[in-house]
């Protein structure tokens, strides 16, 4: 039965690997002199989906999330593995679903060699396994005063959609329409990431809010009593101009500032670099901004267009905040 399952929905021919699911043990063969990357990222139902939510969006999903860490790195996905827990065998769903995980899988050329399949409640645990070469992974410890802080593509979309889909925030069908995709169907910045090795001094994914995980970079980039600080202008957040049509609404600006679940890169590059991100990005075929700098002085503000300083609120989502 668990058998049938694994072969009839998660077993795929596996070029990549040794040896692939069916095995103990899935065996790899890392390519010569590279580092490997690994991240780890467990989705359940109702923290991280809702039963209602499409399948195939829920594999896309599942696997976009943990890619977005291989990016975060300046890793080149290789190998995955899935860890799932279901309640009972749905073959519509497991279908969709399989469909959805081996489509965004296929996108990057990622090979799922294996996993784990029992009853309970739906949860995904997935495991992903990329290459970089030594000493050019970007890390979230190497920014330095002076850097440029950019972002890929547009922010807050996501964090609206769920506002939206939770009625804190009022938004036109029409309208809604527009930001949804951000929050079901991420698309990880993998090509960038790849692109921005030995160019980006410091960089993170945005799964938590771009305040939050910038702050992760300032912290892990503090060394010894040499504290950093960063400077954000709210006018040079890239946002999506449906978007923009909302944001006289607080909550709106919030979803912008510290929403979650937008999978862009955030990252710092020395100012002598502009132009060698700028032609990463466009090989890469996504748009980046550059939204601030880091500075010597601690701490984290955001300036409006008259230079002056807003006041936050909210810095990110904390999954163990009361
Ligand atoms: P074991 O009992 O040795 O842990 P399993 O019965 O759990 O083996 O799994 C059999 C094979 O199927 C293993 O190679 C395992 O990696 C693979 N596998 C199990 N579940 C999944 C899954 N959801 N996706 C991909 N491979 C899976
Ligand atoms: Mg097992």
């Amino acid at each position: 039965m668990e058998f049938d399952l694994i072969a009839k929905y998660f077993t795929r021919a596996t070029p990549d690997a040794v040896l692939g699911v069916g095995d103990d043990c899935a065996l790899l063969a890392p390519s010569p002199g590279m580092q490997l990357a690994v991240s780890s990222d467990m989705l359940l139902e109702g923290r991280h989906f809702s039963p209602q939510d499409s399948p195939a969006g829920i594999g896309h999903k599942s696997l976009a999330v943990n890619l977005s860490d291989l990016a975060a790195m300046g890793a080149a996905p290789r190998w995955a593995t899935l860890s799932i827990a279901l309640p009972e065998v749905d073959d519509a769903w497991l279908t969709a679903f399989s469909r959805g995980f081996f489509r965004m899988a296929d996108l990057h050329g990622i090979e799922l060699v294996g996993g784990d399949t029992t009853r309970g409640a739906l949860t995904l645990s997935i495991t992903v396994i990329g290459e970089v070469p030594p000493g050019q992974a970007l890390r979230r410890d190497g920014a330095q005063a002076g850097d440029d802080i950019w972002v890929s593509g547009v922010l807050g979309s996501a964090a609206m959609a769920l506002a939206y889909r939770q009625g804190r925030l009022f938004m036109e069908q029409i309208d809604a329409a527009k930001v949804l995709p951000a929050l079901y169907l991420p698309m990880p910045r993998v090509e960038l990431g790849i692109a921005l090795r030995g160019i980006a001094h410091s960089a993170i994914d945005i799964s938590d809010g771009l305040l939050g995980d910038l702050g992760h970079i300032l912290e892990r980039s503090q060394v010894g009593a040499k504290s950093i600080g960063a400077r954000l202008e709210f006018s040079a957040l890239p946002t999506l101009p449906v978007v923009q049509s909302y944001l006289h609404e607080a909550v709106a600006r919030d979803c912008v500032l510290a929403g979650g679940d937008d999978y862009e890169l955030c990252f710092t590059a020395p100012q002598a670099k502009r132009d060698l991100v700028l032609t990463a990005a466009n090989d890469a075929g996504v748009s980046v901004s550059r939204i601030g700098h880091i500075s010597a002085k601690p701490g984290l503000t955001v300036t409006d267009a008259d230079g002056q300083s807003l006041i936050i609120e909210h810095t990110g989502y904390d999954h163990f905040a009361a």
